[in-house]
């Protein structure tokens, strides 16, 4: 167990650079947020000291422990569903968050940051599969989505989307999931260019992912081991 995380870095590494290889892309353009909910914070310890230096939380209260106990150039991102009474929190320990997909959380984000005196950067997330237990905004409402948040809440910096697809899915329809998200993530770019970012791919998908253009993999178990 020493060399655990270690060993699977390099393995993720090299997968990584294989799938960027066969996609045409620049290992530059993607990076892995090392997913650390229900982690303990000597496993985030272990992993900086590696060099990996983003880190994705999903609970804002463990976001915040975290933070503090933890060195303080990590770059955190706040990957799980908002509470409307958690926005303080993520406001002052978030430095981007992924999963925007609602007008009143934007909104009460957008203030707790404007209290902070800071701006974080965001995603929206988007339900590709149409789930209706799961997060997101739906594909069609993309676009006024986005250009409401550029528009009314100028302390969230707009980067681009995330991703959550199913991970039951047969094989063929991820991959036709996939190109969708392909296909969303560049008609989003050339009405705003900025939006340069792809939040997509977990331990299980996440060299598909690079094909698709994710630029950032949200990879946890396979990463840091076991959640306790
Ligand atoms: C837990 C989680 C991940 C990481 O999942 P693994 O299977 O551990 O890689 C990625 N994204 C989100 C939104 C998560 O909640």
């Amino acid at each position: 167990m020493h060399n655990g995380i270690e060993e699977r870095f390099l393995d993720i590494n090299r997968k990584i650079h294989a799938a960027c290889h066969k996609a045409q892309r620049s290992e530059e353009g993607v990076s892995i947020i090392a997913v650390s909910k229900l982690q303990k914070v000597e496993i985030i310890k272990k992993a900086y000291a590696l060099g990996i230096n983003h880190f994705g939380e999903n609970y804002a209260q463990e976001l915040a422990e975290k933070s503090l106990a933890c060195p303080d150039d990590i770059i955190w991102h706040f990957i799980g569903p908002i509470q409307s009474n958690k926005v303080g929190l993520i406001a002052k320990h978030a430095h981007w968050v992924h999963s925007i997909d609602r007008k009143k959380i934007a909104r009460k984000l957008n203030a707790a940051l404007e209290t902070e005196g800071k701006k974080i950067h965001a995603l929206v997330q988007v339900n590709i599969d149409r789930e209706e237990s799961k997060s997101g905004i739906l594909p069609e409402e993309i676009n006024s989505f986005t250009r409401d948040l550029i528009e009314n809440y100028p302390n969230l910096i707009l980067e681009g989307l995330m991703f959550m697809p199913n991970i039951n899915a047969s094989k063929q329809a991820k991959m036709n999931t996939m190109k969708s998200i392909t296909g969303l993530h560049k008609s989003l770019l050339s009405d705003l260019p900025n939006c340069t970012h792809l939040s997509l791919g977990t331990s299980n998908d996440f060299e598909e992912s690079i094909l698709a253009g994710s630029t950032m993999l949200r990879i946890g178990e396979s990463l840091l081991g076991k959640r306790s």
